[in-house]
């Protein structure tokens, strides 16, 4: 899907990270979703741990837009401000509105091959997606990684869930 930022650069600001001496290692927090990096593993493990999981076992690919939109979203650095708007209009549509991954490949192709789309979708370090205020979510990638591959899809529909409401109560759901 056209739609989404490149998932070989998904996280690539994280590769730099010093890990340093284990000894020495303090614990770490993702600096965009706050979640903490157990163990040296970043929120971009865990997201490629879930695509490993959605091509190794059947159906799994169900919940795929959810994924990358939810990694996403709670790494709203990832996006241009316009990208990170449309993200949520898009989340919006898949909870609130029964829109299909069908419906939006249809509609995007045809918005992106008019030229209408005139925003990049991918942030740049000048101009990235940010929310204010900041945003303590309940639920990130390791959450899901945690409840493990037998609960995967309904995981990431629960991380879903809890993404949009949260939000939602943050107050920075734009619509
Ligand atoms: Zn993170």
């Amino acid at each position: 899907m056209h739609f989404f930022v490149d998932l070989q650069n998904v996280g690539k600001g994280y590769e730099t990270r010093e890990r340093g001496d284990p000894l020495m290692e303090t614990i770490q927090h993702c600096p965009e979703c706050g979640a903490t990096w157990d163990e040296g593993q970043t929120c971009q493990d865990h997201f490629h741990q879930m695509l490993f999981w959605e091509n190794e076992y059947s159906g799994y690919g169900e919940v795929h837009h959810l994924t990358v939109l939810c990694y996403q979203l709670q790494h709203p650095g990832l996006y241009s401000p316009e990208g990170l708007r449309a993200a949520m209009h898009l989340l919006d549509d898949f909870l609130e509105h029964g829109v299909t991954t069908e419906d939006v490949r249809t509609h995007l192709r045809s918005a992106l091959d008019s030229g209408q789309r005139t925003w990049k979708v991918k942030g740049t370090p000048a101009s990235h997606g940010a929310y204010n205020p900041p945003i303590q979510w309940t639920m990130t990638a390791a959450n899901v990684i945690a409840t493990g591959a037998d609960n995967y899809c309904d995981s990431v529909r629960t991380w879903a869930r809890s993404t949009y409401e949260t939000l939602k109560a943050s107050g920075n759901l734009s619509l």
